[in-house]
């Protein structure tokens, strides 16, 4: 199997001797080619700290981080930006697309700031835009965009640079259920048409219900791994709020 990501012995502190943080207290993980990982956890467990590092925004006390081969806590600061617009998709729960910009430029910036050539961006979007059902809308702005369609232009935007990993912090967060599950289908999409890695942090159990693997955090720790293997989302949904009540969390979140 290809690992696309590995997390060695990764450490994180904050604070200093007198007041110290254990955010992440020695992690170790893989993720292989084409999975979709979810990280769960209760408020302040470590799960944003973990994110952050991996995606190379904040940096590890010890420990490695190793994304397609490249161990991105030896980077150099000047490259760091370079490195994610390269290997790193990133959705975000408000989207954020340009309002200035179309659907079409929207996706299309990282790829012209990547000095890719015009003829080789059109292809990438029509490509994706057909598999994510989004190609009568490409010139439009986002304020003529519903929710969904917003979502799917986000989406692609997050995949057309072809990254290594795609990372999702709490994408349904702030979004009502309807609007969660377009998210969530979309999300999906990039998993399971375009074999897009991706790692999605959240605390909601129905949103991870769409990982195929799931590793709990606890106070910086993994403290439980679960597998959706053969199950339907339902019974994959109800073995998530099991571990959710032995960590202690709220198991509110309901189908
Ligand atoms: P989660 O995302 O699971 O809610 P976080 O990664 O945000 O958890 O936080 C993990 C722990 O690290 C918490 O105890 C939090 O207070 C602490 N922490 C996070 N960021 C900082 C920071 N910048 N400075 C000091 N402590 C922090």
């Amino acid at each position: 199997m290809e690992h696309i990501l590995e997390v060695k012995h990764v450490e994180k502190y904050y604070g200093n001797r007198g007041n110290l943080t254990k955010a992440i207290d020695d992690i170790s993980f893989n993720v292989e080619k084409g999975e979709y990982l979810g990280i769960m956890g209760v408020s302040g467990s470590g799960k944003t700290t973990l994110l952050n590092c991996i995606s190379t925004i904040d940096k590890v006390t010890s420990g490695n981080i190793i994304i397609g081969n490249k161990d991105i806590t030896k980077i150099k600061c000047k490259n760091l930006s370079k490195f994610r617009r390269r290997e790193l998709g990133f959705i975000f729960q408000d989207f954020n697309l340009l309002d200035t910009l179309t659907a079409y430029e929207n996706i299309a910036l990282s790829l012209s700031i990547s000095k890719i050539k015009y003829e080789e961006i059109e292809k990438r979007i029509n490509e994706v835009a057909g598999k994510l059902g989004i190609d009568n809308i490409l010139n439009k702005y986002p304020y003529e965009l519903s929710g969904g369609q917003k979502q799917r232009v986000a989406a692609a935007r997050a995949i057309v640079t072809k990254p290594s990993l795609i990372l999702a912090d709490e994408p349904t967060g702030a979004l009502d259920s309807k609007s969660a599950r377009m998210l969530l289908e979309s999300i999906e999409t990039l998993n399971e048409k375009m074999n897009a890695t991706i790692l999605m942090v959240t605390h909601d159990a129905f949103t991870a219900s769409y990982c195929n693997r799931i590793l709990f955090i606890k106070d910086g720790k993994i403290f439980n791994e679960i597998i959706k293997g053969g199950d339907t989302r339902k019974e994959f949904f109800g073995r998530i709020i099991e571990v959710v009540t032995l960590l202690g969390g709220d198991n509110n979140n309901v189908i």
